[in-house]
Order: structure tokens, then sequence, then C-alpha cells
């Protein structure tokens, strides 16, 4: 088991210290560097910098940073959803070492989705049928893993067909 023993930390974001949502640390006792270049290869909305030691990605609408020394994740309802949260997160870490043998690590730094380039593959009609006020809202959430592309039924007509090709193709290259 790579991640044993850490102190997790549960504090208001600090660019927003009134906010009813938290942020919680994760202090680790030994150091998880080794396994980034692991993870950076499964998780595939992953942004690695390898240079800096850092990797980031996006779940279940949390922001998740992992440093050799420490996890972070941000927009937590509660206490009790930071332990499960963090739970989670060091659940896959420690899957991923113990599979290493199997997986080729990456330090690969992945592009970023542009809100804009998503939304111009979508119809563009706010429709609301996926739930979202706007297509530019569903295009932020579908950047952010919190909506799935599916959701979108007009996009899924034949109508759409070569935009949504492209944006398969666009998803695909980034995850
Ligand atoms: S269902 Fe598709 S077209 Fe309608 S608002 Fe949502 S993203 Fe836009």
């Amino acid at each position: 088991m790579l991640v044993r023993n850490y102190h997790l930390e549960v504090f208001a974001p600090p660019c927003n210290p009134g906010a009813e949502r938290w942020c919680a640390r994760a202090a680790l006792d030994n150091d998880i560097g080794d396994v980034l270049p692991y993870l950076n290869a499964v998780i595939r909305n992953a942004i690695y910098n390898h240079a800096a030691r850092v990797l980031t990605w996006r779940m279940g609408g949390h922001t998740i940073a992992v440093r050799p020394r420490e996890i972070a994740i941000s927009n937590l309802v509660d206490k009790d959803a930071a332990e499960t949260e963090m739970q989670r997160v060091v659940g896959l870490i420690n899957r991923t070492w113990e599979h290493c043998a199997e997986i080729t690590p990456s330090t690969e730094t992945r592009q970023r989705l542009k809100p804009m380039e998503v939304y111009k593959l979508l119809p563009a009609t706010n429709c609301t049928v996926c739930g979202q006020p706007t297509c530019f809202t569903f295009a932020l959430k579908l950047i952010a893993g919190e909506v799935e592309l599916e959701q979108c039924a007009p996009l899924f007509t034949e109508a759409h067909r070569v935009k949504r090709d492209k944006l398969n193709a666009m998803l695909e290259a980034a995850l």
C-alpha cells in the first residue's frame, strides 16, 4: 500500500472564506511522487506537470490535485464528504500503485479542452433538454466531467451526426 497514513485538514477556500463549500488537504506521511506518471497514464482527463510534480483532474464536481506529499480536493459539502472523497482518491492511488507493473507510465501533459471549441460542436439551440440552461453551460460541465455527452439528445439525431463525430473525436483525444 503506497498511501498508508495521512492527516486530513478541512477548511474554507482561502479565496472565498464565506462559501458553504469546503476544501480538504491530506498531508501524507510518505513521498508518493513515483506514482504520479502512472496516475497520469490511467486518469484520462488528468493534467500533469512533471517538472512541478503535480497532477490535477476533475471528478464528480471536485478538482483533485496530487503532489508527492499532499492530496487536495475542492468543492466538498461537509467534513464527511471530505473523508469519503479522500478515501476514494487514496483507493485509486493505492490500486494504481499495486498494478504499476502493468501500466506504462506517462509524463505527457495533455491539453485542456476549450469550452468554446466544445460549444461550437453542440446544436447551440439552448433547448434545455439536457437539464442545463444553455449549451455553453453544458460545454463547461462536459469538460468538467459533470455531464455525459449522451445527455444532449438533439446531438444524437442524424442532423448533427458530423458535429457529434467531431466532438466524440475531440473528447477521445483529450480524455
Ligand atoms: S440538450 Fe444539447 S442542444 Fe439542448 S441545451 Fe443541452 S447541450 Fe444545448
